[in-house]
């Protein structure tokens, strides 16, 4: 095999290599975002309750108002009821006791009601309070761990890059230039065996003419199906690789 190819089949192992770190650096914020998008729902679901309490109380609060109000015209009539002429006005002002004394009970009752509604949903704002500090805990856990992986991964990158610029400077320039645009294009696969007569990148037969070529080893061949620079291959790549 042409020392050049040797030399791109090299630098695509360590390109490879860079492109799977990076794909893991961007797919490690993934689970992050997943928790960060769950802990604004808890803390949105949190605010509406938070909100709904706060209309309870001022509905408690209007509620006692009315019942202190109405406990004054309650005593203000019973006062009254001294000082009336006849039977009639008496009977009245008692009739009007009474539907004063039955009011209240139903709104002390109403304030029972709203202050258990009430208790109900301090309740659930402490569960979802809590929900919600267990879920931020993970979130600040799960950053430090991506620090340090981003930290590790970073390192790598650095020393893959300092690899490659050493390999790169044995590579003639057009040639470089050719197999970086490959890798853009094919998915970081610039450089890729023929075996039986088959690119390995695409699948595609190469042609008897051009394959007598890439038998010769003299020049550098692309696939005419994928532009991939190809090499001959004689045994498949896992056993190869030992050799
Ligand atoms: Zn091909």
């Amino acid at each position: 095999m042409q020392q050049e190819v040797k030399l791109l089949i090299k630098l695509q192992a360590v390109d490879l290599e860079v492109k799977h770190i990076q794909d893991k650096k961007e797919e490690g914020p993934k689970g992050l975002r997943h928790i960060e998008k769950m802990a604004k729902e808890q803390e949105e679901e949190l605010n509406s309750f938070l909100e709904k309490q706060e209309e309870l109380k001022q509905k408690k609060r209007g509620k006692e108002t009315e019942l202190e109000d109405e406990i004054a015209h309650l005593k203000k009539c019973q006062g009254k009821l001294m000082a009336v002429k006849t039977n009639r006005e008496y009977q009245a002002l008692l009739k009007e006791i009474e539907e004063i004394k039955k009011a209240n009970r139903k709104r002390e009752d109403e304030i029972v009601v709203v202050m258990e509604d009430i208790e109900r949903l301090e309740n659930e704002i402490k569960e979802k309070q809590e929900g919600l500090s267990k879920i931020k805990e993970e979130i600040s856990i799960e950053k430090g761990k991506l620090d340090s992986l981003f930290r590790k991964h970073d390192k790598e990158l650095a020393k893959f890059e300092e690899n490659r610029k050493t390999m790169v400077k044995d590579i003639p320039a057009e040639l470089l230039k050719r197999y970086d645009f490959l890798r853009s294009k094919r998915n970081g696969l610039a450089v890729v065996g023929v075996l039986n007569a088959v690119c390995l990148g695409c699948h595609m037969n190469i042609p008897p003419q051009l394959y007598n070529e890439l038998l010769k080893e003299k020049k550098i061949i692309y696939c005419p199906s994928c532009q991939r620079i190809i090499y001959y291959q004689d045994v498949p790549k896992a056993a190869n690789e030992k050799g």
